[in-house]
């Protein structure tokens, strides 16, 4: 499983304690302990629909602490000031979309005046920057484009204005806005990471042919 505190995989490895069985349900605790940040991940399990051979047929899992979907792991290249907004949003999501999407807007707009270098203005303001530029590869322009029409910013121009304003949300704005973030972090960061390790390791082939490094692009 991913682990919803720092979104790093591990093996699931679960301790189970039995509660007791109400008048509806069977319930057990379930503890987890994340080895990459040594966080324990909690959760009930309610079982229920009892058989005529006296075995429960279904269940559900509640996760209690923290109280997370978890989505996929965030890459160790994306910087921390980013990675925190984005953390504490997806940790948001369940609970609250209307947290969740105030704080993926106000990371996105972050990373708009410091990676696209766009002047800051109002959120819709400085996507329609990094569109007219078109410095950007077009899947990016879409998805940046489609954070204005999906959270339907002309209905709530308060979004725009104020990115870090709790105020309502529309149906899957917060999950898209998560989905964007990660598209730029790949981009940003993720990519030209995993480019720099290629070009690092042809150097080192060149260095021992006897040849000159590759060529700054
Ligand atoms: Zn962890």
């Amino acid at each position: 499983m991913k682990c919803p505190h720092c979104l790093i995989s591990f093996h699931d490895d679960q301790e189970r304690k039995s509660i007791d069985t109400d008048s509806n349900f069977r319930w057990t605790l379930v503890k987890r302990t994340c080895p990459e940040c040594g966080r324990f991940i909690l959760s009930f399990i309610q079982e229920y629909g009892l058989n005529d051979r006296g075995n429960y047929t279904q269940s559900k899992e509640f996760f209690c602490y923290p109280k997370a979907e978890s989505r996929s792991p965030l890459p160790k290249e994306v910087p921390n000031k980013y990675a925190n907004d984005y953390k504490e949003a997806c940790l948001t999501l369940a609970d609250s979309p209307k947290a969740s999407s105030a704080l993926s807007r106000r990371c996105l707009q972050y990373i708009l005046r410091d990676e696209a270098k766009i002047k800051p203005g109002n959120l819709s303001d400085e996507i329609q920057q990094v569109l007219d530029e078109k410095k950007l590869p077009n899947y990016l322009l879409k998805s940046l484009d489609a954070i204005r029409n999906i959270g339907n910013f002309a209905a709530h121009p308060i979004k725009s204005k104020s990115s870090g304003e709790i105020i309502d949300v529309e149906p899957g704005e917060a999950e898209w806005n998560l989905d964007v973030l990660e598209s730029l972090f790949d981009y940003y960061f993720v990519r030209p990471a995993v480019l720099k390790k290629k070009k690092d390791k042809l150097n080192v082939k060149l260095k021992k042919a006897g040849k000159p490094p590759m060529k700054e692009p």
